[in-house]
């Protein structure tokens, strides 16, 4: 990839990409003061898709008009109403339409499916995740083995980078499964890790845990919409993700999950009315049988209010192909990475330097004690959106679907007037 570190090289970027359009679909951030702010949050919380507002709208009119008889009368009809993301999931996360399902929250869906994958048994106890994992995500497996009757300092094992490193080699996790694996019951592994942003091999991973004799389920919540995912084909037993990420749908957004096929009617589960066949639902009887596919994991009726911006956001996906986001992603990112490199030496990028091992988001800090918490809020101050993770990290994430080669080079040209003030 070559680049140049100027505004005009950046617009020029700006006017051959056949992406670029697609900003003007989003409701960008605003400072105080009105004028836009350089976004740069979106693997925390993505902006708004215009089209979300007209379909929440939708559904308020709808309750408004026909309250109960909405349910089948909708124009959307609330029953069914996960029915319609389905393609949009599908397409993201490579499954069969079976496999995917949009319910609850991320954390609420770590748990129903631990409740299904986590049998522990006999000398098969423990759970694999990486060390320095999201906090909700070891609360719920810690949680669940101790609920199990076990002890989380025992069976929760978490794996670091060598000392001195910020990334987990993919060959240590495949070299500890080797070894360990015989006392692992299931891996919890992350698409893309939440703090550097490394992008694991989804299919190695499961390759290496099922050579184990593992079951192995990915948290996407940094993953989706960001990196194009093929679960059926890479053969993961589950998956869950968040969708106000990079997705798009708005703090609280429903959640989703994939099963893989082929433990759809094999796996135990925390019931619902939700997931009952449809045919015989509103029958109430007292024997729960399970809808076909991952639907029948869902336990509540869905929010639709929760629910709606994800559809809108979904179309938008489905319009600018996943394949065609990540190549933008590749050189965007890139970008970032050459003009930090070049603008801002003072920082130290943690994030892999491999495109293929990286998300969109790069993950950096300045090595100087405290420096790193005054730069990042210098630049609060000064129109930039990006995030802070203790004890020393900024995270930016470039996001093909909304950022522009400009916004990249309006941000480190900023980075860099802050580490000259901040010096
Ligand atoms: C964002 C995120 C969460 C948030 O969980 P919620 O249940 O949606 O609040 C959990 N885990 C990971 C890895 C995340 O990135």
């Amino acid at each position: 990839m070559s680049f140049e570190a100027t505004l005009d090289f950046a617009r020029r970027a700006d006017a051959a990409d056949l992406l670029r359009d697609f900003r003007q679909r989003f409701e960008m951030p605003r400072a105080p003061d009105g004028t836009e702010l350089l976004y740069f949050g979106g693997h925390s919380l993505g902006p708004l898709p215009r089209a979300a507002r007209a379909a929440v709208n939708d559904e308020l009119d709808d309750w408004a008009r026909l309250a109960v008889l909405g349910h089948e009368g909708a124009r959307r009809p609330w029953i069914p109403y996960h029915e319609n993301v389905t393609a949009g999931l599908q397409h993201l996360t490579g499954a069969r339409a079976s496999e995917v399902i949009a319910m609850n929250s991320l954390t609420v869906n770590i748990h129903m499916m631990l409740a299904s994958f986590y049998r522990p048994e006999g000398t098969r106890t423990k759970v694999l995740i990486e060390a320095g994992a999201f906090s909700s995500d070891r609360h719920a497996v810690a949680s669940q083995i101790a609920w199990h009757g076990l002890d989380p300092d025992r069976e929760l094992l978490e794996l670091a980078p060598e000392p001195g490193e910020h990334l987990i080699a993919q060959s240590a996790i495949e070299r500890l499964l080797e070894t360990s694996g015989s006392e692992i019951a299931l891996v919890l592994w992350p698409g893309v890790q939440f703090r550097t942003g490394q992008a694991f091999d989804i299919g190695r991973i499961t390759r290496a845990a099922h050579r184990a004799g593992c079951l192995v389920g990915f948290d996407l919540a940094h993953s989706i919409g960001n990196t194009p995912l093929q679960l059926h084909d890479d053969d993961v037993d589950f998956a869950v993700w968040c969708s106000y990420k990079y997705l798009n749908s708005g703090p609280g957004a429903i959640g989703g999950a994939f099963i893989h096929e082929r433990h759809v009617n094999t796996r135990p589960r925390l019931a619902g009315w939700w997931g009952h066949e449809i045919a015989t639902r509103f029958a109430m009887k007292p024997g729960f049988r399970a809808e076909a596919g991952a639907a029948g994991w869902a336990v509540s009726n869905p929010p639709v209010l929760a629910t709606a911006p994800l559809i809108a956001s979904l179309d938008l996906f489905q319009e600018a192909r996943i394949e065609r986001l990540r190549a933008k992603s590749v050189r965007l990112t890139g970008y970032l990475e050459f003009l930090l490199d070049r603008l801002a030496p003072d920082v130290q990028i943690i994030s892999p330097r491999d495109p293929a091992a990286r998300g969109c988001q790069l993950s950096f800090r300045i090595p100087a004690p405290g420096r790193g918490a005054k730069v990042f809020a210098w630049l609060c101050a000064h129109g930039v959106a990006c995030d802070w993770r203790e004890p020393d990290v900024i995270r930016a994430a470039p996001v093909p679907l909304y950022n522009s080669f400009e916004d990249v080079f309006r941000f480190a040209e900023r980075l860099g007037e802050a580490l000259r003030v901040l010096a």
